[in-house]
């Protein structure tokens, strides 16, 4: 199947997100989802812009806010393979507040994160994710924010699926969002994928250089070992950091509460407009 439309990525050559787009659509394909099931709705930034290159459902959304409407398309149609990309800037800043709690929600879907340390649409400021001491346009002196951890904050919230990839690792990658969408519930997976424009610092060559992979017979159901890991290596390792199967999706949870398979939002059966009420309404500003 073709999941590429025919827009040109205007991404800068040597971008870390032609890789994770590549990585998406490997996995796609691998999961035979064909392009009528698949929705990939991103928020804003030059991650963001990936929505606009797929062959699929999508919605290039408003800064910050990719999950709510991610969340809102899986509710209403829970057939559709929903993915949601965002930039760290997107995600971590002034998206958290949805972050977090989609992280505690669980509602069956994939959330990935193209994490490049820096603002690149907006031509290089730092962002939550900027080691301590990156000098950008907004921090000129070097940053002095503790970068946030990201992974950690995920499994503190709730979240039952934490991965995190690295998009030169392509086999890796696209076995870690096949697993994701298999994943009955939230699945988070924070991508490494370097801005060769505006941050020079964390480069391929740095990501080379730092990123290590989980130590042999690691246990993705242990939440300690998940902290363990993550502190040992500053949050640099790469693979499945956590897997939480025993709780409901947020979708299975709600069916559980209400006695059965939640209806479709859209139908008939359950919007019944009251027609006497609509009209006083609109009588209202006649
Ligand atoms: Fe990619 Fe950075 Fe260019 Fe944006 S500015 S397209 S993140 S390399």
């Amino acid at each position: 199947k073709d999941y590429r439309n025919d827009i040109r990525p205007n991404w800068c050559p040597g971008c870390g997100h032609y890789g994770v787009q590549a990585a998406i659509t490997d996995a796609v394909v691998a999961k035979n989802i064909p392009p009528e099931k698949l929705a990939v709705i991103s928020g804003i930034g030059c991650s963001s812009r990936i929505g606009g290159y797929f062959y699929a459902y999508g919605a290039h959304t408003t800064h910050g806010r990719a999950l709510p409407y991610a969340q809102g398309v899986k509710l209403a149609n829970q057939d559709l393979e929903v993915i949601a990309c965002s930039g760290d800037g997107d995600a971590f800043a002034i998206g958290m507040g949805h972050t977090i709690h989609a992280f505690k929600r669980n509602v069956n879907m994939t959330y990935i994160v193209m994490d490049n340390h820096v603002y690149g649409l907006t031509k290089g400021q730092a962002s939550p994710r900027s080691d301590i001491g990156f000098v950008t346009k907004t921090t000129p002196r070097g940053a002095f924010e503790t970068p946030l951890s990201v992974c950690e904050t995920a499994i503190a919230a709730g979240a039952t699926f934490v991965a995190q990839g690295y998009m030169i690792n392509r086999a890796e990658l696209v076995d870690l969002i096949q697993q994701a969408m298999d994943h009955e519930g939230f699945s988070f997976i924070n991508v490494f994928s370097p801005c060769v424009t505006y941050n020079k610092h964390n480069s391929y060559d740095w990501f080379k250089e730092h990123l290590t992979a989980l130590p042999e017979g690691y246990d993705p159901t242990d939440r300690a070992a998940a902290f363990k890991v993550l502190s040992e290596t500053q949050g640099l390792v790469t693979g499945l950091l956590y897997r939480d199967n025993s709780r409901p999706s947020f979708e299975k949870a709600m069916a559980d509460a209400n006695g059965g398979p939640h209806p479709h939002p859209l139908t008939e059966d359950v919007v019944k407009p009251d027609q006497a009420l609509f009209d006083s309404l609109c009588n209202q500003f006649k």
